[in-house]
This record gives structure tokens, sequence and C-alpha cells, in this order.
């Protein structure tokens, strides 16, 4: 084993968009291990849009990290060496580990080190079991509360948290339309996900294909991009529906927040609710949908896909992809 562990450390702060050069590769000493750490080689690195709020400067739902400190990702690898009772050599477990290729923990709160089952493949935490389906699981049906036959919109649908949320909402009997960018997500949603009907927002207009797709309105909208997208489905939106505010990816780059939204009146007029949620609010309930998606993933009612980069020096390329629309499903990075 080497002694020498490569880590992404945030170099500085973005002004708006995002760049590789918010980022320095360094290397750095493995320490001796202390009583109660465990020493992970990570195999596979994680990648989220949430990570971009992560390195601004400003108050989070977890604390900004700071320039000279290893960025903050989930990832999922092997302990090597173990100084902890409840860990050993060659379990394999998933946390917030970091962009690095080896991580020296001390688990507990939220540096904690969840074991992976025999059997599992070591992405699943990391994907169709992970954060983000969790995340689809709870934003859909705790907060959107879906009812059969009722229509749902879904933005973000080819995404790692978008994809889920549709399929339960149509394993839950609703009639769905997931909207995308680009005709290869969008073929993808409606042959392999089955969604009712897409619309790639990069070809048409997300405007008018909403009031064709959903003459009576949406019920039930999961919404992860905001902006433009947010205010078409205002603009739709049906009586006593509601809103999951997911996500605002759309605006993550943005220096300053533009004013889009023209239809918020309608949330009055027509009695909606629009409610913003963040997961870890859920985590106590995890296995609740765990168990779900567990189930429906291995009687195939769930389409899933895993875009799995390479190398640790692709880091930053590869959590530029999630920006730019380049991601085919859920975007992980292979490091051994
Ligand atoms: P995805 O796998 O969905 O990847 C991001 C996708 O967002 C891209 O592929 C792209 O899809 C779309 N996108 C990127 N930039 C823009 C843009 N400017 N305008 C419109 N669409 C854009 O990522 P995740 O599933 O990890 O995350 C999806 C959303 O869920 C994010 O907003 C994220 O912050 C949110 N989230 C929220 C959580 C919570 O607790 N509330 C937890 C986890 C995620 P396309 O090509 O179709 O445009």
């Amino acid at each position: 084993m080497t002694s020498i562990n490569r880590q992404w450390l945030l170099a500085k702060r973005p002004l708006g968009h995002v760049t590789e050069e918010c980022f320095e590769l360094a290397e750095s000493e493995i320490p001796e291990l202390q009583d109660g750490q465990i020493l992970i080689q990570n195999h596979y690195l994680a990648f989220e849009p949430a990570m971009r709020g992560w390195i601004d400067d400003a108050p989070n739902y977890l604390p900004p990290v700071q320039i000279g400190e290893v960025m903050r990702a989930s990832a999922a690898g092997e302990i090597i060496q173990s100084r902890h009772p409840d860990y050993e050599v060659g379990d394999r477990v998933s946390g917030l580990f970091g962009w690095q290729e080896y991580t020296v923990l001390t688990p507990g709160g939220l540096q904690s080190a969840t074991k992976v089952p025999e059997g599992l493949e070591l992405t699943a935490p990391l994907s169709i079991l992970g954060m983000t389906s969790v995340t689809a699981y709870f934003g859909l049906l705790d907060v959107g509360e879906p009812k059969a036959g009722e229509t749902v919109v879904v933005t973000g649908a080819a995404g790692a948290t978008g994809s889920v949320a549709a399929q339960i909402a149509r394993i839950k009997g609703c009639r769905v339309i997931g909207v995308a960018g680009g005709p290869e997500k969008c073929t993808w949603l409606r042959e392999e996900a089955k969604l009712d009907a897409v619309i790639d927002y990069k070809n048409e207009n997300l405007m008018d294909r909403l009031g064709e797709l959903c003459p009576d309105g949406i019920d039930v909208a999961f919404e992860n991009v905001g902006g433009e997208q947010l205010d078409a489905i205002l603009f739709h939106i049906a009586n006593h529906a509601r809103i999951s505010l997911c996500g605002a990816i759309s605006a993550y780059n943005d220096l300053e927040p533009e004013p889009k939204l023209r239809y918020v009146g309608h949330l009055i007029k027509r009695r909606v609710r629009m409610q913003g949620f963040i997961i870890l609010d859920y985590l106590g309930r995890a296995q609740e949908a765990l168990s779900d998606l567990a189930d429906w993933a291995s009687a195939g009612e769930i389409a899933y896909r895993v875009d799995v980069q390479e190398g640790i020096a692709n880091v930053p390329k590869t959590f530029l992809r999630l920006f730019a629309g380049k991601n085919q499903g859920k975007q992980l990075l292979k490091l051994v």
C-alpha cells in the first residue's frame, strides 16, 4: 500500500459558475491510525448538484467547505486498516469520505461509515439505494402526496433523483410526465422508465407542451430545476395541487438570484401547497425507503442508470458534468 493520499482540496470559492480551477490536487502522507479510527480506500466517489452550495461561503444545511479542506462528497470503499472495534479490514462502507483516495475516519455523526451488505454492489449505496433515491421517495410520497390517477410532472426527470421520483409516481398509479434535456434522455425516459409522456425542454416549448399534456392541470410536481421550469409548472398547476421543491439546479451557479417566477399568484387562487424539503430531515426513516426501493429494483419496476467516469485526475471535470447536463443518470467516478 502507498503511504501517499491524493486529495482534491477547495482552492477558491466560485464566482458564479463553478470551474475546475476552484479545486487543486494535493498529496499528503496517510497518518498512523489512532484508537477508534478506520482507514478506507475509496473505490467510488458520488457527485451531487448540492455540492455546489457547500462551496459558497454562505449559510446552508451543512457548514461550508473551507478553503484548503478536502472537498466533501459521498463515497464508497473498503476498510484497509481498523483500530475501531465495530469495523474490520475488508468491510465495505459508504459515507461522506470526500474527494480523496484514502479516508481516515473516526466514525460517528456526519462522519458515519455505513456497512455495505454482502451481495450488494459497491455502487448501490451511492446510486439506486443511495441518498438521491431516498430523496425521491420522501420528496414525492411525503411532500407531494400523489394519489392514483393524478397527473405528476417531474423536472430533471432523467437524473438520479428525478428518474426515481418519476418511476415511484408511476408505480403508485399516477400519470407521469418527465421533463429532461435532449432526445437521448427523453428516449430513455419513455422506453426504459416507461413514463406516460416526456418533454424535451431543450427542443420543445415547455409551457405549451405542459398545456397540451395536462389539460386539467398538474396535480403534483416534483421540481428539481427552478426558474423557468418552475414558472411553467406554476402556470399549469391544478386546484389543490402539491409542489415538492427538491432542487433548483438552474440557479446554483447564479451570482445573484434572478427573478423568474411570474405565476406565484396561482398558488393562492388554486389553493396549492408548495413545500421545500431537505433529505437530512428524513434520514431516521431511510430504511423505509430503502426497503421499498430494493424491492422495486429487484422486481425490475425501476430502471436506473449510473454514469461512471474514471480516475482521480478527472474529479472536478466530472463534477462539472452535472451542470452541463452531460451525466446520463447518477454521476459516479471510479478510483480503483
Ligand atoms: P441529476 O442526476 O439530476 O443531474 C443534474 C441534472 O440537472 C443534469 O443532468 C441536467 O439534466 C439538469 N440541469 C443541469 N443544469 C441545468 C440547468 N441550468 N437548467 C435545467 N436543468 C439543468 O442530479 P441529482 O439527481 O443529484 O439532483 C437533482 C436535483 O435534486 C438537484 O437540484 C439537487 O440539488 C436536488 N437534490 C435535493 C435534495 C434535497 O434534500 N432537497 C437531495 C438531493 C438532490 P438535463 O440534461 O435534463 O437538463
